[in-house]
């Protein structure tokens, strides 16, 4: 069993990534660790915010740690909101501050094309590994189902006509970003000794 440190405070990447994590592997959450900061992104690009979070756990708990940092890339934004989709409207943090923001933008654009990326960073015995989930689908011209987080009520993944929050966390694992990433820490994990 492999014991990770999941460099998030966001509950809602933590549910998904347990739905994902088989039993082989354990993970504990910042709150687990005691740990209550606000992670820095600094950085202007997902890898490197991705890095400075699972640096700044890892130098806390001496600990293997993971993180993961995601991005909303609009193609007719030229990738806005990209590595600020956080920020996007501000601050604050607020997910339909952003999602007006992006529709606002978007306007009756009709080239709605968008990809979600995921960059995961594991420090793994003290040495980092990235692994990147691409989720290509379309921007929605209305905010569609209440679940998820997020852009979930405005993103519709290729392949489905509905958006990730109309579907259950099994359905967005079978397209999801964060889940391709992940699949691929799980498979360097598992040639670990
Ligand atoms: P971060 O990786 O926590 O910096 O995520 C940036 C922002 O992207 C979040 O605040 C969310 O608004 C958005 N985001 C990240 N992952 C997802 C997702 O799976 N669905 C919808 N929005 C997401």
């Amino acid at each position: 069993m492999h014991t990770l440190v999941f460099a998030t405070n966001n509950q809602h990447k933590v549910s998904e990534i347990n739905t994902i994590i088989g039993e082989n592997i354990r993970v504990i959450t910042l709150k687990e660790a005691g740990i209550d900061i606000d992670i820095p992104e600094p950085y202007d690009t997902l890898e490197a915010n991705a890095t400075e979070k699972s640096t700044v756990i890892h130098h806390m708990t001496g600990k293997n740690v993971f993180s993961e940092d995601t991005g909303l890339e609009v193609n007719a934004l030229h990738g806005e909101p990209g590595v600020k989709s956080a920020r996007y409207a501000g601050e604050e943090k607020n997910f339909q501050a952003n999602i007006d923001k992006l529709l606002l933008k978007l306007g009756d654009n009709t080239q709605r094309s968008a990809r979600f990326r995921t960059v995961v960073s594991l420090i793994w015995q003290g040495k980092e590994y990235q692994f990147e989930g691409i989720c290509e689908g379309h921007i929605t011209s209305i905010q569609k189902g209440d679940g998820g987080f997020g852009y979930d009520p405005v993103f519709i993944p290729t392949g489905s006509t509905r958006s990730f929050a109309e579907m259950s966390i099994e359905e967005k694992n079978q397209y999801s970003h964060r889940k391709k990433a992940i699949i691929q820490l799980i498979d360097f994990l598992q040639q670990q000794p």
